[in-house]
């Protein structure tokens, strides 16, 4: 299974990744940060496992990060 991972600390909340694909993303309202919904934290890094189908659209969310904040292998 593909996995979309996220460096949250990183992050600087400009909201791409949310446009991109919402039903991945949040911003939060907390620190303004993006947030992968149902991700689970390891060694500071949210990983989310992903099903195939989205593994091509989350390669565009990962391009489109200003800061490369998002990775999927
Ligand atoms: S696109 Fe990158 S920098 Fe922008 S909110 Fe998403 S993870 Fe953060």
């Amino acid at each position: 299974m593909p996995k979309l991972i996220h460096y949250r600390n990183k992050c600087i909340g400009c909201g791409v990744c949310h446009e991109l694909q919402p039903e991945f993303w949040r911003m939060s309202k907390k620190d303004g940060k993006a947030t992968l919904l149902k991700a689970f934290l390891k060694k500071n890094i949210f990983i989310l496992e992903i099903s195939q189908k989205d593994h091509e659209e989350s390669v565009i969310t990962a391009r489109a990060c200003p800061v490369r904040v998002i990775k999927v292998n």
